[in-house]
């Protein structure tokens, strides 16, 4: 059997997310992987352990990944594999449900675990129950949460690379442009520490209090969704279950209660600290270690001791 894996890369680099989709494929069989764009994407694509070929799609329509002609290329080149892969981020959930609309399949989306060609695992109800699921398609479209399988080494692997002639897809959308946002901490998905705010920050100004603390740990900064919808920070800070799904060795809530649709981004961290005024904070009841407190005593107590 072979899988293809959708490679997500963005500025140059392959996402570690990606890496984790490979190192699921290679339990369903040989992997080949589709890169778009950038030539030296690809060259770093034939590097990865594991992969046996990379598609390169080179055609300009393919530069910045809109899901269209994206889908209807991955469609176009279903036949000659079995399964389809792609890490659940905003790339994969983009283009791989479009793709199973085009081959009239059920896509699974959030794997966490592959019993077999054809059964998976994945959470439901906000990640309150686990359904094992098996697939009668012909074709299994996947998309897994890259926190459940550690990435596939970027070195080790000499890939053929195929460059792949682009193919006809509806006229329906155009690239426009893109503002990125740009940081020094790493990317939320894949941090070994997150750093976490919720309203109890107060406001956006606030927020900045726990700059430190993710400084001295080299965290990435999450916040739950009320201080988003504060404005404290940007949206693509948000955990939780409309929000970035993040299983780091560490895990630090800051003034969050701990709604289930929190939990439902954060709960399989290995370690969960939460600091919290109110000792009956539900996120309590998820943490390994809990502080009841003012976070704006405890944060600058922590960076001391940390620095020390
Ligand atoms: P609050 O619940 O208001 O909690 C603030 C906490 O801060 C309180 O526990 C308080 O005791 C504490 N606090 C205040 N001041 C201090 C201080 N000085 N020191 C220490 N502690 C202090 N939420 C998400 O986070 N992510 C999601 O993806 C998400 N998706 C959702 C999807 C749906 C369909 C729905 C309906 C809701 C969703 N929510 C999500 C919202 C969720 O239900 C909660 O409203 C939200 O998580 C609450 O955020 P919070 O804990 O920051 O705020």
């Amino acid at each position: 059997m072979t899988a293809l894996v959708l490679l997500d890369h963005e500025g140059g680099q392959i996402r570690k997310a990606a890496l984790s989709a490979v190192a699921a494929a290679t339990k369903l069989g040989d992997v080949h992987v589709l890169v778009t764009g950038d030539a030296a994407v690809a060259q770093a694509a034939a590097s990865i352990a594991g992969v046996g070929k990379v598609l390169h799609a080179a055609d300009a329509r393919y530069a910045h990944d809109l899901a269209e002609p994206l889908a209807a290329l991955v469609a176009s080149l279903a036949g000659g594999y079995d399964h389809i892969v792609a890490a659940a981020g905003a790339f994969g959930k983009n283009v791989l449900p479009r793709t199973a609309a085009l081959l009239d399949v059920q896509p699974i989306p959030d794997v966490i675990s592959i019993e077999s060609a054809d059964t998976f695992v994945r959470p439901i109800y906000a990640g309150n129950a686990l359904a094992t699921v098996r697939s009668s398609d012909a074709k299994k479209l996947l998309t897994i949460r890259s926190a459940a399988f550690d990435p596939a080494p970027a070195e080790g692997g000499s890939a053929t690379i195929e460059t792949l002639p682009g193919v006809d897809s509806p006229d329906v959308s155009r690239f426009e442009g893109v503002q990125l946002s740009t940081s020094d901490r790493p990317e939320l998905e894949s941090a070994r520490v997150v750093v976490s705010g919720g309203r109890g920050m107060q406001s956006e100004e606030k927020f900045h209090t726990l700059d430190p603390l993710a400084d001295v740990l080299g965290a990435a900064l999450g916040a739950s969704r009320a201080a988003v919808d504060s404005g404290f920070v940007p949206n693509e800070c948000q955990v939780g279950q409309t929000g970035k799904i993040v299983a780091p060795d560490l895990y630090m809530a800051f003034g969050i209660s701990g709604a289930i649709q929190h939990l439902a981004g954060m709960k399989d961290s290995r370690v969960i600290v939460a600091v919290n005024k109110d000792p009956d904070a539900p996120i309590f009841q998820v943490a390994d270690y809990g502080v009841v407190g003012d976070l704006f005593e405890v944060v600058p107590q922590l960076v001391d001791a940390l620095k020390k």
